[in-house]
C-alpha cells in the first residue's frame, strides 16, 4: 500500500478504520482529460440543499476520478454521500473570500497527479452553490430553532407533532407528551436579573439534552416552558422521563445557579389506536401541569 505522504495536494490523508471490500481492491483514482465544466455548473446551480449538492458533485466527478464518497467539513454543518475509503483528501471551498468548508473526497488509492489537477480545476465550481446551500441551511435552521436555547421552536412544534401523532396511529405505538414549565421563574428574573434568567433557561434545555433519548423531540413552547415529545412511550415510561428531569434539574441548578430552580411537568399519552389529536394531545399535558402547580410545584402530574 502506497503512504499517502506520496500523494500531492491538500491534506491527503489516510482513514485509518476502513474495511475494505474486495471488489474495490482494484479501484484506482484515475483521471480523464476533460470534464465538461459548464454541464457541472450548470448542474450544480439545481439545489440549495449541500448533501444534494455533494451527490451531483460526485456523479459528475465519477466520471472522471473513481472515488469511493464526498463529505463537506464545515465546523456548522456535515453532509456526506457514499461511502469512505483508505484515503481522504481535503480541498477548501472559498467563495468570495468567504470559506464554505471542505470537500474531502474519499479514495481506496491515493490520488495521482492527474488526478490532483482536476480537481483543483474543478473543485471551485462547488464552492458558491455549496456557499448558497449553507445560507439557506442556516436559515432553515432559525426557521424551526429557538435561538437562546437551541432546541426546537414552537413553529416546528405545530410541523412535527402531527406528524408524529400520524405515526404513532400507524406503528400503534404509544406517544407521550410532557407540558414542563419552570416555578416561580419571574421571581429568578427579579432577584438575579434577566440576564441569569436566561442562563437559566438555557441550563434547562442542556437537563431536556442530558435527560432525553435521540428518538425524543424538545421544544421551547414559549418563556419558560418546554414540550418533550416522547414517541414510543407509555405514562409510566413517561414519568419515568419526566421525574429524571426534575432530578436533574435539581442537581443542575445547585451547582450552576445561584438558587434552586425547580420545573411543574404535566404528562399526556396518546394511547396506540386512540383517537385523539395533536391539540388535544397538548390540552391534556397543559390541564396536567396546571394541576401540578396546583399540587404546589415541583412534581409531575399524569392526565
Ligand atoms: P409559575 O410557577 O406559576 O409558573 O410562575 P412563573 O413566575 O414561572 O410564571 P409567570 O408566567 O408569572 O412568569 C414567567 C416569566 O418568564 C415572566 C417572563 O418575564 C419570563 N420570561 C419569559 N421569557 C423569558 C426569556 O426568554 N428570558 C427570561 N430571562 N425571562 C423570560
Ligand atoms: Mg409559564
Ligand atoms: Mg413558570
Amino acid at each position: 500500500m502506497n503512504s499517502p505522504e506520496l500523494a500531492h495536494g491538500p491534506g491527503v490523508r489516510a482513514a485509518p478504520h476502513y474495511d475494505r471490500p474486495a471488489k474495490r481492491a482494484k479501484a484506482t483514482l484515475r483521471a480523464a482529460r476533460a470534464i465538461d465544466e459548464l454541464a457541472l455548473v450548470h448542474a450544480l446551480q439545481g439545489s440549495l440543499e449541500p448533501a444534494t449538492l455533494l451527490g451531483i458533485f460526485s456523479e459528475r466527478l465519477s466520471e472522471c476520478v473513481v472515488h469511493e464518497g464526498l463529505s463537506l467539513v464545515h465546523p456548522e454543518f456535515a453532509a456526506h454521500v457514499g461511502d469512505g475509503g483508505f484515503f481522504s483528501c481535503d480541498w477548501p471551498l472559498d467563495a468570495k473570500n468567504r470559506s464554505a468548508g471542505q470537500l474531502r473526497i474519499h479514495t481506496c488509492e491515493p490520488p495521482d497527479e492527474q488526478s490532483m489537477v482536476l480537481l483543483r480545476r474543478i473543485t471551485p465550481w462547488l464552492a458558491q452553490p455549496m456557499s448558497n446551500a449553507l445560507t439557506c441551511e442556516r436559515l432553515r435552521r432559525h426557521a424551526r430553532e429557538d435561538a437562546l436555547t437551541g432546541l426546537l421552536n414552537r413553529a416546528a412544534l405545530e410541523r412535527i407533532l402531527p406528524r408524529e401523532v400520524s405515526l404513532s396511529r400507524r406503528e400503534h405505538t404509544p406517544l407521550s407528551l410532557l407540558m414542563i414549565d419552570v416555578d416561580h421563574f419571574k421571581q429568578i428574573n427579579d432577584r438575579w436579573g434577566h440576564a441569569l434568567g436566561d442562563r437559566a433557561l438555557v441550563l434547562m434545555a442542556e437537563v431536556l439534552r442530558e435527560c432525553l433519548r435521540q428518538s425524543d423531540l424538545a421544544f421551547r413552547y414559549g418563556g419558560e416552558e418546554f414540550v418533550v415529545a416522547l414517541p414510543d412511550t407509555d405514562p409510566s415510561g413517561a414519568c419515568q422521563a419526566a421525574t429524571r428531569i426534575l432530578a436533574r434539574l435539581r442537581d443542575h441548578s445547585n451547582r450552576h445557579l445561584p438558587q434552586l430552580m425547580t420545573a411543574s411537568i404535566g404528562v399526556a399519552t396518546l394511547e396506540a389506536d386512540a383517537a385523539n389529536e395533536s391539540t388535544e394531545l397538548l390540552q391534556r399535558a397543559d390541564r396536567a401541569l396546571y394541576l401540578a402547580k396546583g399540587q404546589g410545584r415541583n412534581c409531575v402530574v399524569s392526565a
